[in-house]
């Protein structure tokens, strides 16, 4: 078998989309096992480790399976997995829409033009900052979505200087930003936007409102 016929995977569930343009919309969540960063206030840490290694054959059937119009494959990290990229292909090629998690620390080249990228820019309290490929950056369209969670206020500023510095709006339209649950106030941060004027659309990591502090299938 070649590496990429193969994949280890966390979890495959239907929920609901907790965060970006899709929140709110039935999905079937694909989470790949294994992540190269460490972020400080990551939620997902149960899947680091373990996982069950799966024929790439196999997940596409447990996805399309849930029967949902959205698809995620999240993680981790989900292209650090070379059979990941297949996988997003045949998905769009089973007509679903095709949304992929990634850290912005993993090359983003070459994913399916199809796939809606939702890429992560490390603020400094993540603990990831220089981990940033920032030659993503060149990578993105108007598909595609940034998204920054942010610790405080430290890390509001470095957003926004990120946004207007690096003059993102060009890139995509849709740059998310929202706070880290239990640590930065949502109402400041909508103050902080609102003051600055900043292109961004602030949005609750819906999925914690609902079932915090469950982390898994959820
Ligand atoms: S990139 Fe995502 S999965 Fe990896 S440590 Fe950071 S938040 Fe967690």
């Amino acid at each position: 078998m070649a590496k990429e016929d193969t994949l280890v995977i966390h979890e495959i569930y239907a929920s609901i989309q907790g965060e970006s343009t899709f929140a709110g919309l039935p999905c079937t969540f694909v989470r790949t096992t294994g992540c190269n960063l460490r972020c400080s206030w990551c939620d997902t840490t149960h899947a680091f480790y373990g996982g069950t290694r799966t024929s790439r054959a196999d997940v596409l059937a447990r996805a399309l399976s849930l029967d949902t119009p959205l698809v995620e494959l999240t993680g981790g990290e989900p292209l650090l997995q070379p059979g990941v990229r297949p996988l997003l292909r045949e998905l769009c090629d089973a007509g679903k829409t095709v949304l992929l998690e990634t850290s912005g620390e993993a090359d983003i080249s070459g994913v399916d033009a199809r796939v809606h990228r939702i890429m992560d820019l490390k603020a400094p309290a993540s603990g990831e900052s220089h981990r940033n490929r920032w030659e993503n950056l060149a990578h993105l369209t108007s598909r595609d979505e940034i998204k920054f969670v942010l610790a405080d206020r430290a890390d509001y500023e470095w957003m926004r200087d990120v946004v207007r510095g690096r003059e993102l709006t060009k890139r995509t339209p849709t740059l998310l930003a929202s706070a880290v649950f239990g640590r930065l106030a949502s109402r400041d941060l909508v103050a902080w936007v609102l003051e600055d004027k900043l292109p961004v659309r602030v949005q609750l990591q819906m999925h914690k409102y609902i079932w915090a502090p469950e982390t898994v299938g959820v």
